[in-house]
């Protein structure tokens, strides 16, 4: 079932989801299981797999460093369809511009389409860690939302090249992403949300957000989507704090702000199990108030262990 009829059906309930990472290369997926496990209980309708970017990796040989490129997490579709079958469960595989042929992207939707997978988060990706700016792979996408053309394209039956008869159309449900901070790239957030109103009018059937730990952020940013005529659902993307490194790494990587409570909060704490019990008690806050106001999703990016989840559901659903 596609996203927007989740939320449809829902009929104003707000549902439970949440996004993992697939295991490193080399990992097992059962490590993944025991994570799904806990929180089946609380019956997500869809969770989101993540795609990484490759990267370089420098292998020494004869006294010199020899420069090889890898996908370090790979396996995402095949995860979204072992987790599909094995909880029945929709899944949203995410397809990143980056990295990405825009052939490599057809031949990606064609898996998911045959898997019976028909969400996927249609995103840019960020540049590689060598680059200041993002760019796009040869004959690859710049921006999502030509990503999210190309998806649209193919629920029309329009494949790359035009050279088949096509009797068979694909059909899927595009989310993208938004930033109620902004991005980091966007001169500022009318800017950004005029950018997210190209991928909505290109396509994307709703959107997800990026983390944020101020509620009103997200409020603002919703009111602010709906006068620029933003009219799909905003599912608000959020995460416990869990060990203390976060105060730096969050705002480095995600470049966005902690509010002064919590920052406050987690600078009393004497070891990560006391900022992982903060973490919790914040995100039960956040969740509660999104909750009372209505969101359709309450979405948790749960990055590996998922006890900090299965706490904070426990309070909430
Ligand atoms: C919910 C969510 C899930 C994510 N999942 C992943 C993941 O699985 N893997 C991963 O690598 N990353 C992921 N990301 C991170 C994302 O890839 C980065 O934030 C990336 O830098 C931007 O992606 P985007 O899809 O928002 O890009 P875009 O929508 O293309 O926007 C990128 C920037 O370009 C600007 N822009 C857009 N169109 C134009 C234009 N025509 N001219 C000039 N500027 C323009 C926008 O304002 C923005 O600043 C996720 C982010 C979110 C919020």
């Amino acid at each position: 079932m596609k996203i927007t009829e989740h939320i449809k059906k829902a009929k104003g309930k707000t549902l439970f989801s949440f996004e993992i990472i697939p295991p490193q290369k080399g990992r097992n997926i059962q490590e993944l299981y025991n994570n799904i496990d806990p929180l089946m209980e609380f019956k997500p309708p869809f969770i989101d797999v993540t795609t990484s970017r490759e990267e370089f990796v420098y292998i020494e040989k004869e006294g010199l460093l020899d420069r090889k490129i890898t996908r370090m997490r790979p396996g995402t579709v095949g995860i979204c369809a072992a987790i599909k079958h094995k909880y029945n469960v929709d899944t949203v595989p995410h397809v990143l511009c980056g990295g990405f042929s825009k052939e490599e992207t057809e031949y990606l939707l064609v898996d998911c389409h045959y898997l019976g997978i028909n969400n996927v988060m249609a995103l840019r990706g960020d540049a590689m860690k060598h680059q200041r700016y993002f760019e796009p792979a040869k004959g690859g996408h710049l921006y999502a939302k030509e990503l999210v053309l190309q998806i649209q394209n193919l629920n029309k039956g329009k494949y790359l090249h035009d050279v088949i008869d096509v009797d068979d159309k694909a059909d899927f449900c595009v989310g993208v992403a938004g930033y109620p901070e902004k991005h980091v790239e966007a001169p500022s957030l009318q800017s950004d949300l005029r950018r997210l109103k190209e991928k909505v009018d290109a396509g994307a059937n709703y959107v997800v957000t990026q983390m944020f730990f101020d509620n009103e952020k997200y409020f603002n940013f919703v009111k602010e989507a709906k006068k620029a005529g933003i009219n799909v659902p905003i599912i608000p993307g959020i995460k416990p704090v869990s060990v203390n490194r976060h105060l730096q790494l969050l705002p480095q990587v995600f470049k966005i702000d902690l509010p002064e409570a919590l920052i406050i909060e987690m600078e009393k704490c004497q070891n990560n199990r006391q900022v992982r019990q903060v973490g919790v008690e914040w995100c039960i806050e956040q969740s509660k108030e999104l909750l009372a106001a209505g969101v359709p999703v309450l979405h948790y990016y749960s990055m590996g262990k998922s006890d900090n989840i299965q706490a904070i559901a426990r309070e909430v659903f």
